[in-house]
């Protein structure tokens, strides 16, 4: 197995319940951090851990727009993976989401009524912040819903209308809980797995089209019956174009939702974010008309810039994005950082959509309930107005410099039938037109859903682990 994060965590412990079994799990970063970075990742409050660029794999960055400046594109780096340094926040996603694998793009066997009993399974490790956890910003965003025309006390994971609510988490009030506390440790003891860290792999080892093992950045060459990649969305469609694997859809079809945020000036009394706490324990979802639920609105109390000029944001993310972008390899370095080109916004669609985003944005920051807590709204560097943002030239030119991603890139090994020349993987993670070789983690995702990936993705890996197993999935 390559990869030990939100998916390859629960895959190595799922197959290695079977004693007869072995599984070797690679990991390209660390196990062991620096005392700071070992308290960044273990806290639930999830906004420390932007100060550490060693959780994040190195030199990783991408273009938003096409045409844009490079900026960094975060994804964790160590065991854990992105579980370790993402933000805790849990949703499924939205029925929609799943029934459009299943009817439009091809994967039979994905549609809500199948997913929906794993997420179900999920649910149980996840737990929401108490009414005295939540910041300030939450309490806002809850009751500028009704002012919004919302309700405001949206059931997050199981009712898919729109309104804003409380959100679970992958946490407890002792700290965060990604999929190696909560798959992998548990697992560590057993005899046929062994875990090893700081090991990167550079390719796959072949016989003919049979995956017969991989080959390390160090030159070194492990064989195995299968080879599991668990790689994520920028590291598996690397390593399989490194490996000369010939599918035309690897790295191609990279999704991610376009986020923006401006800064708040808190009013004195709100100002003091407590460590201790989740930075957010709420989100705002309403409808661009573009989709439904297709917009995000979630607060962040802290300051995550360092600045020290603001105290918290507000971010506008659109959840449908149906604009692709791409992972290749660097041809004068194949083997370093891919060269990733998000595209955001190329399609019509989605502009329009992020024009209605930001008007949510500012509708909710006019709300008599944000104006309690926030003394100002920071634009941008040149001190523009927060209304300036509902003029659709302003925002086109402000756009460039203020996109980003919400962290949730998907779709570079997509799942499709073999007759599908964009999918790579079929409906059980198998790479088409070769054996012993399968990729299980968020690339194979056929589109994104309208969630936070994590618990998609897990989903994912507990699904095909069971598929691997030969077990009901
Ligand atoms: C900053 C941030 C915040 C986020 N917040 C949230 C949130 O609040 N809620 C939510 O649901 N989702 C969130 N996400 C998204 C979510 O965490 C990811 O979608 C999910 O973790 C992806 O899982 P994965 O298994 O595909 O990849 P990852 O978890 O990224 O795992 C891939 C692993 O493979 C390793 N690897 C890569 N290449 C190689 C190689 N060549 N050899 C060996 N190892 C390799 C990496 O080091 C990594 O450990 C966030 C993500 C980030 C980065």
């Amino acid at each position: 197995m390559v990869g030990a994060g939100s998916a390859g965590c629960v895959v190595a412990s799922r197959l290695s319940e079977d004693p007869d079994r072995s599984v070797l799990l690679l990991e390209g970063g660390p196990d062991r951090r620096a005392p700071g970075l070992a308290r960044a990742i273990a806290s639930r409050n999830g906004i420390g851990i932007f100060a550490h660029h060693r959780a994040f794999w190195p030199d990783q960055r991408a273009t938003h727009l096409a045409g844009g400046r490079l900026g960094w594109y975060l994804r964790g780096y160590g065991i854990g993976g992105s579980s370790s340094v993402n933000s805790m926040l849990a949703l499924p996603g939205l029925p929609r989401d799943y029934d459009r694998w299943a009817d439009e793009l091809g994967c039979t066997g994905w549609s809500w009524a199948d997913v929906r009993p794993w997420f179900e399974a999920l649910k149980p490790r996840l737990t929401a912040s108490t009414d005295a956890e939540l910041t300030p910003l939450d309490s806002a965003l809850l009751a500028s819903a009704a002012e919004l025309g919302l309700k405001r006390d949206l059931d997050t994971f199981d009712d898919p209308s729109d309104g804003a609510g409380v959100l679970l988490r992958n946490a407890t009030p002792h700290g965060r809980h990604s999929s190696a506390e909560d798959w992998l440790r548990p697992a560590m003891d057993r005899p046929n797995l062994t875990v090893r860290p700081d090991t990167p792999v550079e390719r796959l080892l072949f016989d003919g089209t049979r995956c017969v093992g991989v080959r390390t950045a160090t030159g070194e060459e492990l064989h195995a019956d299968e080879v599991v990649l668990s790689a994520g969305v920028i590291g598996s469609p690397a390593v399989l174009l490194r490996s000369g694997v010939d599918r035309p859809g690897i790295g191609h079809h990279l999704r991610d939702h376009p986020a923006v945020s401006v800064g708040l000036v808190l009013r004195p009394a709100y100002r003091e974010a407590r460590a201790d706490l989740p930075c957010t324990g709420t989100v705002l979802r309403t409808s661009s008309g573009a989709g439904d639920g297709d917009i995000h609105l979630l607060p962040m109390h802290g300051d995550s810039s360092g600045s020290g000029e603001v105290h918290g944001v507000l971010m506008a993310a659109l959840m449908t994005s149906r604009s692709d972008g791409t992972v290749r390899l660097d041809p004068d370095d194949p083997s370093g950082p891919p060269r990733i080109d998000l595209r955001m916004l190329e399609d019509p669609a989605d502009r329009r959509a992020m024009h209605e985003a930001l008007r949510c944005l500012v509708r909710a920051l006019r709300s008599s309930a944000f104006a309690e807590v926030v003394e100002a709204v920071r634009v941008d560097d040149r001190g523009s107005d927060l209304t300036a943002l509902l003029d659709e030239d302003f925002a086109d030119a402000w756009l460039p410099d203020h996109v980003g991603d919400y962290f949730h890139a998907t779709g570079t090994c997509r799942m499709g039938p073999a007759s599908d020349p964009g999918s790579v993987v079929d409906l059980q993670g198998r790479v088409h037109g070769h054996t012993g070789l399968r990729v299980i983690d968020a690339s194979v995702m056929p589109d994104t859903p309208s969630a936070n990936t994590h618990t998609p993705t897990v989903m994912i890996a507990e699904r095909l682990s069971a598929a691997l197993r030969g077990l009901p999935w």
